[in-house]
Formats: structure tokens, C-alpha cells, sequence
């Protein structure tokens, strides 16, 4: 074999193997919860690549402070709403709770987006009952219209209602798949962490929730050090932006259907052109 096919084959080689598995590469989102409490725990989340996303629980005593360095650091930030669960567990304040209404739920998204004031969505923190409610997620959905702010079910609850509202209110809506944490060991937090990247080998993508918890940050530190070449870290916000969405109203139409007329005089219709945008 000539030099030059053998240089050409190299190449190919090392094309293929840099940029091939970018292409086809299962992209792995993570969101770290109840952020706004600890110190130590959210600056070491905050550490890792700015594509981890945040969210921010907005009564927590440095929801502001996280809010602000998220920012300027151009890492996605959630808020995180407290919801009402099914065992009755004591909400953190500004919650929703079951049988609030339109003006209540507004009152507490607006509240909620003041301080946590660079989000891009949302996500419920517990919330299995209120995300099982439709009424109250229907109210939730055209708050978070109001906003321009995404969703993202954390799926606390197999019954959730929610996603699946906030399609139909035409909002860019997303579900957990994994959760990172669920069990504080270590050895399950590795295992999980495993789980995702199978999963997001296998379904092109899987978005993941943890929290920032010694062990988690531990499993996080090492396995994105070495994260395999065809998964892909990406923040929320990127698939966010990539769903397809299914409009909440019919599709309406954005062009007169009068035919056009010709630009110079005598400005006769033209059949089949047909367009003046309104
Ligand atoms: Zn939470």
C-alpha cells in the first residue's frame, strides 16, 4: 500500500472514531434539586460543567445568591416549586396546595420567578398529589405561559397529570427518567448513574435528577471525568429547545387567502400567489 493511502485510511480513522460518535451520541441531561440550603454541598455542585442545570427551591435562604451565580456561570436554572404530596408532608413556603385557585397559583409562579429570576422552567419538588390534580395543573400550565418558562416533570409520581397538560396548554414540557439518588448509598448512586448513560445510549437521551448530597457529588466528580465518547453532557435548556411542541390552539392561518396582487399597476390578482402577511 502507497504512503499516501495509508495516510488517507488514518485520517479516515481518526475522523471516525473524533466525530462519528458525536454524531450518534445519547445525550445526558442532569438537574440537581433543592438547591438554596447548603453551603458546601451546592458550591461543589456548582463546580461542575456549567451544562448541569439548577433548581432552585425559591423560599431557600440563598435562592437568590444561587440564582445570580447560575447566571453568570450560564447554568440552565429551574425553579423548584414545593407541591403538595400525597402523605401530607409540610410544603416549604410558596407552595401549591390542592384547591387553590387561578389567582393563587399565579400569585406564587410570579413570586417564585421574582427571586428565582433567570429560570427557564420549572419543576416540582414532591408534588404527587398536586401533579395527579389536573384542575391545579391546568392553572400551573398558563402561569408558567405567562413566564415563557419550560416544565419539567420530576415524575414523583407514576399518576402525574402534569407533562401531559402542559402539551395540551402548548408548553415545551419534559419528563425525569432517572432518578440519581433516590438511595443515598453509594454503591446505588454509582449503579443509577450507570442506568443513565444506558439509557440515554439506548433512547438518545435521558434526563436525570439528583441532589446535592455528598455521594451523589462524589458519583458525579468521577463519572463525568470520564464520561464515555458517545454520551454527550447537555444542559435541560438544549432539549428543551429541540421538542416539538404540539400547538395548544389550531394552527392559525398567517397569510390572507385573497390571491396577491402584481407589484407595478394594474395591480391585477394573480391566481396561486397568494400571501400578504398580516
Ligand atoms: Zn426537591
Amino acid at each position: 500500500m502507497s504512503k499516501k493511502i495509508i495516510q488517507s485510511a488514518v485520517a479516515f480513522g481518526f475522523f471516525f472514531l473524533t466525530f462519528i460518535p458525536q454524531l450518534y451520541a445519547g445525550k445526558l441531561a442532569i438537574v440537581i434539586d433543592d438547591i438554596g440550603y447548603r453551603q458546601r454541598e451546592d458550591s461543589a455542585i456548582y463546580a461542575l460543567p456549567p451544562q448541569i442545570s439548577v433548581a432552585i427551591i425559591p423560599s431557600a435562604p440563598y435562592a437568590k445568591q444561587r440564582n445570580q451565580l447560575a447566571y453568570q456561570q450560564g447554568r440552565d436554572i429551574l425553579i423548584h416549586l414545593p407541591m403538595q404530596a400525597k402523605n401530607n408532608m409540610k410544603l416549604e413556603p410558596g407552595g401549591l396546595y390542592l384547591g387553590m385557585n387561578q389567582s393563587e397559583v399565579e400569585q406564587r409562579v410570579a413570586k417564585a420567578k421574582e427571586i428565582v429570576s433567570y429560570a427557564i422552567g420549572l419543576n416540582n419538588h414532591t408534588g404527587s398529589a398536586a401533579t395527579s390534580n389536573a384542575p391545579l395543573m391546568d392553572y400551573l400550565m398558563q402561569a408558567l405561559q405567562q413566564h415563557h418558562l419550560f416544565f419539567l416533570d420530576s415524575r414523583t409520581i407514576g399518576s402525574s397529570v402534569a407533562s401531559k397538560i402542559a402539551r395540551q396548554r402548548g408548553i415545551n414540557a419534559l419528563d425525569r427518567d432517572i432518578f440519581l439518588d433516590d438511595s443515598d448509598q453509594l454503591a446505588d448512586v454509582e449503579r443509577q448513574f450507570q442506568r443513565a448513560i444506558q439509557y440515554a445510549r439506548k433512547q438518545g437521551k435521558a434526563i436525570v435528577i439528583g441532589h446535592p448530597r455528598p455521594n451523589t457529588i462524589k458519583v458525579l466528580q468521577a463519572g463525568l471525568r470520564q464520561l464515555p465518547p458517545d454520551i454527550q453532557l447537555v444542559s435541560i435548556g438544549s432539549l428543551w429547545h429541540n421538542e416539538k411542541v404540539t400547538p395548544a390552539k389550531p394552527f392559525i392561518l398567517l397569510f390572507s387567502d385573497q390571491a396577491a396582487p402584481t407589484s407595478t399597476a394594474p395591480f391585477a390578482p394573480v391566481v396561486g400567489l397568494r400571501g400578504m402577511p398580516q
